[in-house]
């Protein structure tokens, strides 16, 4: 290394020395430079930007720019400080107080000689209060030379600094923005940043500037076009980086060996499309066709099915099952809950009639076996279902989480398939990949929770998509009300009647709850996100519609309960209707029941909490009122909806709320009524939370490399990355003609890429 130069990989306590290098790492976690070259500013402020003083609150870390009002120092001789300065400093508007100890008395006079009444200066600190007057106490200041004693604190003045934009950092109590500005300074004067990792060709053609002028302009804007110019590189580099990563994976992949599991024309498959009631959708054979192939290949699968609820993902996962089975392989489905495990269970079995009957009289020839592993499934028959995985007499075996425990040992396990798949981490994923013998199943994931492209690109950057479009044919739209229940009470009422209206001409209904009601957290060893809501006092609760409830209450009262509701409902508005209830609190035994006689029409009305969220398919079922409505997530309340219209009659959807209109929980609703496109809501949901928290999901909490990228704001920069990276990687695909790519991306990803390893 060059004496005197500074590399990206320099650590900090080099860079800067010991001291400084370790506080910036404790307080923000950047041990090299090149991570603290990437802690970008949160925002910047012109100089002559007036910060309002009279709206600081206790805690807050500030910077403000202020004129010096007044100073006075006081010699302390019996204390362990020589002497105690005050300043007060203003911006024209209001006063704020800085407090100075001091042990010298040349400490004194620099004080007294700097911080002249009238100079103008900022000042950074912590704000804190002390006998109930705010204060900064030992602020960092620095005076600005060039303004004239008693300037106006006015736009004239700040126009006089405004040329200079200065950064303003995410900062703590301990390390100020101010030290880490000067930090970055320092490096700046010193870095090489070593070869640009972006192709040349790329650069150029995208008119984006160098990596090292990017990094200057970031910390040192000279002007907002400045700025701008080196934000767009800067993107460009964690687009391309990630997007070259992912590509690398995909190609690594690829060429990885698989067992391939071509179809067979006369099979369990073929005699299964045979035995189908219905016709499968243009969208469901196209898929269905591509996944056949993928299955052929000699390297896995990885393939994401989105579709709208009720878009019939999972019969193309039983015809991808089958032709692995058929091949001679087993397939796992993953299912998130209890529920929808013993609802796969029913439905493939009754859909495979004698076709899963292996070992039973009357089955077909080349019958196989379906086998069913929950937390629940008791001793003898977890026994027989271990024992049919185990010698391969079970092809399909469908369950929960229960699937990845270690004594699960498959003969041979072809296709790992996982339903609803946002409800599961990374590592539930590979945990039943890894029992295939090879290590190298196909994988099939499934989400109803539609993602956006580039979200889909970026967090699943590795796995292929297909996409179901439209819903089966005879599918009848769902109408989504929001009633408000607080100020218009008669709608509640209107509500219930339409609730016994659908039943007396022979449909069911659901009323969504967002907790269960009955004591302290459940302790639930399977499902904990079953019910996401903790139980606690139960509410009054006033059902009738006839009587508004206390608006007074509103945000205060505890939301309303699957015990209280149905308790209610019972006694008054649904007197005389068989109501049923759901929760993730009841025996799985129970839950089975209760489930099967909501199927089976011996329940006309199920009040449940979260727990049928995902997949649920009651076609007979027709309206759902969900309570507390606000309370939901839209992609949430987008998923318990789609539980009614899944058969030939219209479906109905009521939002009850006591969100007063025009709040933005109100908005979020009327929204989700005015929409029945999942993918307009998802972006909605999305918009709501940050980046960080889309991918910080996805990764199970890992760190993310993603600073400045928007998924969804950027998403043609992130396409046209693709494109380039896919490209590069395909013509280089270890990056040997590419040195500075491959150390950029390891240095940018190195987090990034244990997950991406894993994916
Ligand atoms: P999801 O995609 O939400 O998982 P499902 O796979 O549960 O949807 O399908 C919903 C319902 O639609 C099921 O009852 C299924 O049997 C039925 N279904 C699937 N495909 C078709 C089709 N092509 N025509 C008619 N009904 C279908
Ligand atoms: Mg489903």
């Amino acid at each position: 290394m060059l004496p005197g130069v500074t590399t990206l990989r320099e650590p900090l306590t080099r860079a800067l020395g010991p001291k400084t290098g370790k506080a910036l790492e404790t307080a923000l976690g950047t041990g090299t430079v090149g991570e603290l070259l990437r802690h970008y500013p949160r925002r910047y402020y012109t100089r002559g930007e007036l910060t309002d003083l009279s709206s600081l609150r206790e805690g807050d870390h500030v910077t403000v720019l202020a004129r010096v009002d007044h100073l006075s120092t006081r010699r302390m001789p019996n204390r362990s400080f020589t002497g105690l300065g005050e300043v007060i400093i203003t911006d024209d508007r209001a006063k704020l107080r800085l407090t100075f100890f001091f042990r010298t008395i040349k400490a004194e006079h620099i004080l007294r000689n700097t911080l002249v009444p009238g100079m103008v200066g900022m000042f950074a600190g912590t704000v804190s209060s002390y006998k109930g007057r705010l204060q900064l106490v030992h602020p960092e200041y620095e005076m600005l030379p060039g303004a004239p004693p008693n300037a106006d604190l006015t736009p004239e003045l700040a126009a006089e600094f405004a040329t200079e934009l200065t950064p303003v950092y995410p900062a703590t109590a301990k390390v100020s923005s101010w030290m880490i500005s000067r930090s970055v300074k320092i490096i700046l004067e010193t870095l090489d940043a070593g070869p640009d990792p972006l192709p040349a060709e790329l650069v150029e053609s995208h008119g984006l500037y160098g990596r090292a002028e990017a990094i200057r302009a970031i910390h040192r804007p000279l002007d907002w076009a400045d700025h701008k110019r080196a934000v767009q590189r800067l993107k460009w580099d964690e687009a391309f980086m990630l997007q070259s990563a992912l590509a690398q994976r995909r190609m690594a992949a690829a060429a990885l060996p698989a067992m391939p599991r071509p179809p067979i024309e006369d099979g369990i498959a073929a005699d299964f499309d045979a035995r189908l009631p219905f016709t499968l959708t243009a969208g469901q054979v196209a898929v269905g066709e591509t996944i056949s192939m993928d299955l052929a290949c000699a390297y896995p699968m990885h393939r994401l099915l989105q579709g709208e609820v009720g878009s019939g993902k999972t019969v193309i996962a039983i015809r991808a099952m089958l032709q692995v089975v058929d091949a001679g392989g087993q397939a796992a489905l993953l299912a998130p809950t209890e529920v929808l495990a013993q609802q796969h269970y029913r439905s493939v079995s009754d859909m495979l009639g004698p076709l899963a009957q292996r070992g039973q009289l009357g089955a077909a020839d080349h019958a196989t076996g379906v086998a069913l592993l929950t937390g629940s499934v008791g001793a003898a028959a977890r026994r027989s279902a271990l024992s049919d995985v185990f010698t391969g007499d079970a092809g399909i075996v469908i369950g929960t989480h229960a699937l990845l425990e270690e004594q699960v040992q498959f003969a041979d396990l072809g296709l790992v398939v996982i339903d609803e798949q946002h409800r599961f981490g990374v590592e539930q994923r590979d945990a039943l990949r890894a029992k295939a013998a090879d290590n190298r199943p196909h994988v099939l994931v499934m989400t109803a929770t539609p993602i956006p492209r580039t979200v889909a690109m970026t967090v699943y950057g590795d796995l292929e998509t297909s996409t179901l479009t439209e819903l089966p044919s005879g599918r009848s739209p769902i109408a989504t009300h929001v009633v408000p229940a607080a100020d218009k009470p008669h709608f509640l009422e209107r509500a219930w009647a339409r609730v016994k209206e659908e039943v007396s001409s022979g449909r069911q209904a659901y009323v969504v709850c967002p907790r269960i009601g009955d004591g302290p957290d459940p302790d639930e060893p399977d499902y904990p996100e079953e019910d996401d809501f903790a139980s606690m006092e139960p509410a009054t609760v006033d059902l009738s519609g006839g009587v508004p409830r206390s608006v007074t209450n509103v945000g205060r009262r505890q939301p309303l309960s699957v015990l209280d509701v149905a308790a209610t409902l019972d006694a008054g508005p649904l007197a005389g209707l068989r109501l049923g209830i759901l929760h993730g609190r009841l025996h799985p035994d129970e839950k089975d029941l209760v489930m099967r006689a909501f199927s089976a029409g011996e329940i006309d009305v199920l009040v449940a909490t979260t727990v049928i969220e995902v997949g649920v398919d009651v076609p007979n079922a027709t309206v759902m009122v969900i309570m507390d409505a606000e309370r939901f997530g839209v992609s949430q309340l987008h998923q318990l909806r789609g539980r009614v219209g899944r058969g030939s009659a219209p479906g109905l959807c009521l939002l009850v709320t006591d969100a007063p209109p025009a709040t933005p929980s109100r908005e979020r609703l009327d929204a989700v009524a005015a929409t029945l496109d999942g993918f307009q809501l998802s972006r909605l949901d999305l918009e709501q939370r940050r980046e960080g928290d889309v991918l910080g999901a996805a990764q199970a909490g890992r760190r993310s490399s993603l600073r400045l990228l928007q998924l969804l704001k950027d998403e043609d920069l992130i396409g046209q990355a693709r494109t380039e990276a896919t490209a590069l990687v395909s013509a280089d695909p270890n990056l040997t003609r590419h040195p500075a790519l491959r150390e950029a991306i390891e240095e940018l990803l190195g987090v990034q890429a244990e997950y991406l390893d894993k994916t």
